[in-house]
């Protein structure tokens, strides 16, 4: 982690380190015309870390890379990378970041190795184009022309020329899409060793298990809003436990409820009961004497944490009822 002497500036209210913080979104709004994509969000990147956007399809991640990323102004609301608007002060940011985006644009024609010189004719403090085709694992394809790679390999094209400049900030949106197991365990690994070397990495997935590989926070976007946001650890622990099993003739009503019972919520599905609960020893230990007392048995009886796949299920489900 980088150290340096602490540079304070006041950013819509709060006070951030442009030594520690690589970005900052505060209340951003963005709309393309009338329709509002993005609605007044914030969230912050430390320096070295690495955050994950997750949502739904049109949750408006990518226009918030892009907004990040200099190709927009702000509709509403401000953003600061390294310290700088990225929009009004593209030239001071352009050359400290790399961008990975969801869909390539390379000339078919040219090969790997023209493709990366090419590149690097216009990137300052390039790496050798060697050593990069190996961190991507592409050094064997050099010679290969662009429009004879596979889908996975000209995602990895793509990395190469994202961090050709040695970039300060990485954006990645959906870096490994199409590719195969082996493959997205590659990228997450050149993705590790760049986190570990200081690169600060904004990332979009769908691949929850990615952001819970790779992420030191993340975001759950849906409708233009951040839903939840935090460590791993925070975003899980903001839900209960939950305690399921099959119960059949009961209904939620039959249950020790009141004092004994700590619980947030119980739901019955056919005889699926799911208790989602604050203090799980506690409530399964009455709800265990309570079936021992009447002689009943709980089929399939389960204590886990939701899971982040559960989470953003509950999201998008919830947010859909709201809508
Ligand atoms: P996905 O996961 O599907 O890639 P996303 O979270 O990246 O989605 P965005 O691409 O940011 O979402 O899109 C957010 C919303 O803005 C969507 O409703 C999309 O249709 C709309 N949108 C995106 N780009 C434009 C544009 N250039 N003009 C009009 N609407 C747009």
């Amino acid at each position: 982690m980088r150290s340096a002497t602490a540079v304070h500036h006041r950013s819509g209210g709060t006070v951030c380190d442009v030594n520690t913080t690589a970005i900052e979104v505060h209340g951003l709004h963005q709309k393309y015309g009338d329709f509002e994509a993005v609605k007044g969000i914030g969230f912050e990147v430390g320096r070295g870390q690495l955050y994950a956007l997750l949502g739904t399809n049109g949750a408006g991640k990518t226009t918030t890379l892009d907004v990040l990323e200099g190709f927009h102004a702000p509709t509403g609301g401000r953003v600061r990378v390294l310290g700088h608007d990225p929009f009004a002060e593209r030239a001071q940011v352009r050359h400290r970041i790399g961008i990975v985006h969801q869909e390539a644009g390379f000339y078919k024609d040219l090969t790997v190795a023209e493709t990366i010189d090419a590149w690097r004719r216009w990137t300052p403090h390039a790496l050798e184009r060697r050593e990069v085709l190996g961190r991507v694992g592409l050094a064997h394809r050099e010679q290969v022309r662009v429009s004879q790679l596979s889908g996975g390999e000209k995602r990895r094209l793509d990395l190469a020329l994202a961090v050709l400049g040695r970039p300060e900030v990485l954006f990645l949106d959906e870096p490994t899409t199409g590719l195969d197991p082996e493959a997205r365990r590659n990228v997450w690994e050149l993705i590790r060793g760049m986190v570990d070397e200081g690169t600060t990495v904004l990332l979009t997935t769908h691949y929850l298990d990615e952001a819970e590989q790779l992420a030191h926070r993340l975001a759950i976007m849906h409708g233009g809003r951040i839903v939840t946001e935090g460590t791993l650890a925070e975003v899980l622990g903001r839900r209960g436990t939950r305690i399921t099993f099959r119960l059949a003739g009961f209904g939620p009503a039959d249950l020790p409820y009141g004092s004994d019972l700590v619980k947030r919520s119980v739901e019955l599905s056919g005889e699926e009961f799911t208790v989602e609960t604050d203090a799980a020893q506690e409530d399964l230990h009455t709800l265990l004497v309570w079936a021992h007392e009447r002689r009943i048995e709980l089929g399939t009886l389960e204590v886990r944490r939701p899971s982040l796949e559960e989470i953003f299920l509950d999201v998008a489900e919830t947010e859909k009822v709201a809508a």
